[in-house]
């Protein structure tokens, strides 16, 4: 590894290793966290987090599967990084996470310039693969585990905020939804011990965070069963938004097969639960849903709004859509755009359909929908959403709401930025106030994706 050199005691020249380390991360929350871990684990074993990859010894990107385009960003990257170790040999660069799961050796064959390829549960592992990799020996661990969820180690945040942080409840996912990587690159699914995470919250909220979003790929089936101990994901919220009124909880992501209205009814009565929920529909085509293997059909879909409508009724929804899953017909598309109408989501990331080698969708199924359509059913599902989301943002216009500062406007430092408690981001004058802090606004204008207002003293 890079570094300068001094003399020893014997007179010899000893190298200092360059012990800073920059992770960049891409992908899903889950990724942040994990880069948190990592960040971390890696401390433990004497290495800085350093926000410059310029003066960094170890470089560690974070990377993402789930669709073709993630990865190949990541290629472009590791390409454009490579001339940092043209200049510096003894810089080391690893690869890790979920595209590091699913590619393996093969990484080492493609990109010349890596000499680490680490998954998901190896990350234990990382100290001894970079001591691999100093020595001159490439290294690879990509071993799943059945048990791993980095419960005892207290993750180093790299965020900036200092306000609102992401705790991984869980790992892995046990639904084998047609077109998705994850099972393949994250394992089987395990729950996190409560205590771990419950001790991971107070840490958060005594050095002044004030919102956590508790994370997994399927938060309602959270489960812990030890020594006659049991706890469900409605148990789990409980005892988070317990631990201080002034603490907000959020989590993701939330299954339409699995949420229940008992977890409905626990958000409802908690005033610190944040009343939205990140519901993926995906499609809104019985044949379709069926296709990709999400286990519910568009009536248990609408079941699951009602039920959040009724029990909930100031609740946000949001959603994922794919446009162009296998065999999707105009018909099927139309089915998606009317389910979207009907639950006037609030927000949605939405996605064209892309073929990930080893799922059961890419083994079964042709990716058969024409790229050029699957860009116009794509854009008609945008244009839609931006249409919903402009209509829930009138609906707030003439409201009051609290919301919890995070910093200052990313336009101006005379406004300040928040989020209400439906996730809606809300920006007004700074006057004296500062993140961490609570405040209610009016809420006087918007765009599609932000409220403008001013703060009302109470
Ligand atoms: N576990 C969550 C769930 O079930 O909704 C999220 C999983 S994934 C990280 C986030 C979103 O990526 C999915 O909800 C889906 O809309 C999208 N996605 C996953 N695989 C995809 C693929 N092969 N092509 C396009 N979008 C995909
Ligand atoms: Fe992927 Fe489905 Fe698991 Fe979500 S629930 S991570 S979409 S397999």
């Amino acid at each position: 590894m890079s570094g300068e050199w001094l003399l020893n005691c014997n007179g010899d020249r000893e190298v200092i290793m360059n012990r800073n380390v920059y992770i960049e991360t891409y992908g899903c929350q889950m990724n942040v966290a994990d880069s948190e871990v990592v960040a971390s684990i890696l401390t433990g074993a004497g290495f800085r987090p350093v926000d410059n990859i310029n003066n960094a010894g170890l470089i560690l990107i974070n990377t993402c599967s789930i669709r073709e385009n993630a990865e190949q960003r990541i290629w472009r990257r590791l390409k454009a990084i490579s001339h940092l170790k043209k200049k510096n040999s003894g810089i080391v660069i690893g690869l890790i996470g979920c595209m590091a799961e699913r590619l393996k050796e093969k990484v080492l064959e493609e990109d010349h310039f890596v000499d680490i390829v680490a998954g998901p549960d190896s990350y234990r592992e990382l100290p001894l693969l970079v001591a691999g990799a100093e020595s001159g020996h490439k290294a690879v661990n990509v071993l799943l585990s059945r048990e791993e969820t980095y419960a005892d180690i207290s993750p180093i945040r790299l965020d900036k905020n200092g306000v609102t942080s992401f705790v991984s409840i869980m790992r892995g996912c046990n639904n084998m939804c047609a077109y998705c990587v994850v099972p393949y690159v994250r394992g089987r699914e395990r729950s996190r011990d409560p205590v771990t995470i419950l001790k991971e919250v107070e840490e958060l909220f005594n050095s002044g965070y004030r919102e956590v979003t508790l994370l997994g790929q399927n938060v309602d089936s959270y489960r812990w069963n030890k020594n006659g101990y049991g706890i469900t994901f409605a148990g789990l919220l409980e005892k988070v938004a317990g631990i201080n009124p002034q603490l907000r909880v959020r989590f993701s992501t939330s299954h339409p097969k699995d949420i229940s209205d008992d977890l409905l009814k626990t958000i409802a009565v908690h005033e610190n639960i944040c009343k939205h929920i990140h519901l993926p529909a995906q499609s809104g085509s019985n044949r379709i849903l069926t296709l990709m293997n999400r286990e519910y059909t568009r009536e248990c879909y609408m079941d699951r709004i009602t039920a959040i409508r009724k029990i909930i009724p100031e609740c946000s929804v949001s959603t994922d859509m794919i446009a162009g899953f296998c065999t999707e017909t105009e018909e099927d598309h139309k089915s998606s755009l009317e389910l979207m109408e009907w639950a006037g989501f609030d927000f949605a990331y939405m996605f064209k359909y892309s073929e990930r080698p080893g799922t059961r969708a890419a083994r079964k199924n042709s990716d058969d929908v024409p790229e050029e359509i699957k860009t116009k059913r794509l854009n008609e599902i945008i244009a839609l959403q931006n249409k919903l989301s402009a209509v829930s943002k009138k609906n707030d216009l003439g409201k009051v709401f609290k919301v919890l500062i995070e910093g200052y406007s990313k336009r101006s430092m005379e406004y300040l930025s928040g989020r209400n408690s439906q996730n809606k981001v809300v920006i007004f004058p700074a006057e004296s106030y500062k993140k961490g802090e609570y405040v209610s606004v009016y809420a006087e204008r918007c765009t599609s994706a932000t409220l403008f207002g001013k703060i009302i003293k109470q």
